[in-house]
């Protein structure tokens, strides 16, 4: 840290906060799997009482609103999925899943992707390298003894990514990020400048629930959109993904959109979504398998 203030920055200075990690190429395909317009990949971050707990909240209170999405949410999410017989992500914290080892039982046994979140929903930039590291590691022992499967794929709690993510990502030997912004469709990660293998499979705030949907007593101003407007902001990026022969990706919280109302609301945009023919429903897994796979060498560039 020099303590200089970003205005008296030298070139190599700014450009190397940027290129420390970054969007590489696009790993969007030509088409989906089985000619498919479009692929939907689904994610439910299961983070329950780990909201609460992460902050060091621990009154009954605040832990039961977390609790619902396990007791109440998840089942529902789970249901609506199999009607539609739609595979989905379910990132989970290790405590999460430590609390709710049935959860993740429930959820690979329905063909369903269990994948990391983090120890206790921790701010990875309030962590060294070396904690951050050992608490990765011990996420996804615990998430391969729970679920039966090694994940493969990591969204970092609130998607706060430090300067040390990526390295603990690849020494894992993760196929795939997606806490990132860079993009509506697939890419590939560049680690100072160099391609890392490592697929972003972008995520978005104004495809979140939480952001129109999370209610705080404690707040002056409430965030809060109808449900059902929340699927229509939706249904339009779904509709452009169409258009534009991408990814339509969605991140949801059990304990957020696993209510009454709004549950009424996701199926509403799930049958709209299933309306429409050429629709690949997959997992965040297997959207990374796809689009690495469909790669074609990339064409050499000219040096003129
Ligand atoms: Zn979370």
């Amino acid at each position: 840290m020099t303590g200089q203030q970003p205005w008296h920055w030298d070139e190599q200075t700014w450009r190397g906060h940027v290129n420390r990690v970054r969007a590489g190429r696009s790993l969007r395909p030509a088409s989906w799997p089985g000619g498919a317009r479009v692929a939907v990949a689904l994610s439910f971050d299961s983070d329950h009482e780990t909201i609460p707990l992460r902050g060091g909240e621990t009154r009954p209170g605040a832990l039961a609103q977390g609790e619902y999405g396990s007791r109440a949410g998840a089942p529902r999410v789970l249901r609506l999925l199999d009607r539609f017989g739609i595979p989905a992500s379910f990132f989970m914290p290790a405590v999460s899943a430590l609390l709710h080892p049935e959860e993740v039982r429930d959820y690979a046994a329905a063909g369903h992707e269990v994948a990391m979140h983090g120890w206790i929903h921790e701010s990875n930039t309030l962590l060294g390298p070396a904690e951050e590291r050992e608490l990765a590691l011990r996420a996804a022992d615990t998430l391969e003894k729970l679920s039966g499967t090694r994940p493969v794929g990591i969204r970092t709690p609130a998607w706060d990514f430090s300067d040390h993510t990526l390295a603990i990502t690849r020494e894992l030997g993760l196929r795939y990020d997606s806490s990132l912004m860079a993009d509506d469709d697939p890419y590939e990660l560049l680690a100072d400048g160099e391609p890392t293998g490592v697929v972003e499979i972008p995520v978005e705030w104004i495809r979140d629930d939480v952001p129109y949907l999370a209610f705080d007593l404690g707040h002056v101003l409430r965030p809060y959109t109808p449900p059902r407007q929340v699927a229509a902001i939706w249904r339009d990026e779904f509709d452009a993904a169409v258009e534009e022969g991408g990814l339509f990706q969605l991140t949801m919280h059990p304990h957020v959109i696993g209510h009454r109302s709004r549950m009424a609301a996701l199926r509403e945009l799930v049958e709209h979504i299933d309306a429409h023919d050429g629709v690949w429903y997959a997992t965040h897994a297997q959207v990374a398998e796809y689009v690495l796979s469909d790669q074609r060498p990339a064409p050499r560039r000219r040096s003129t």
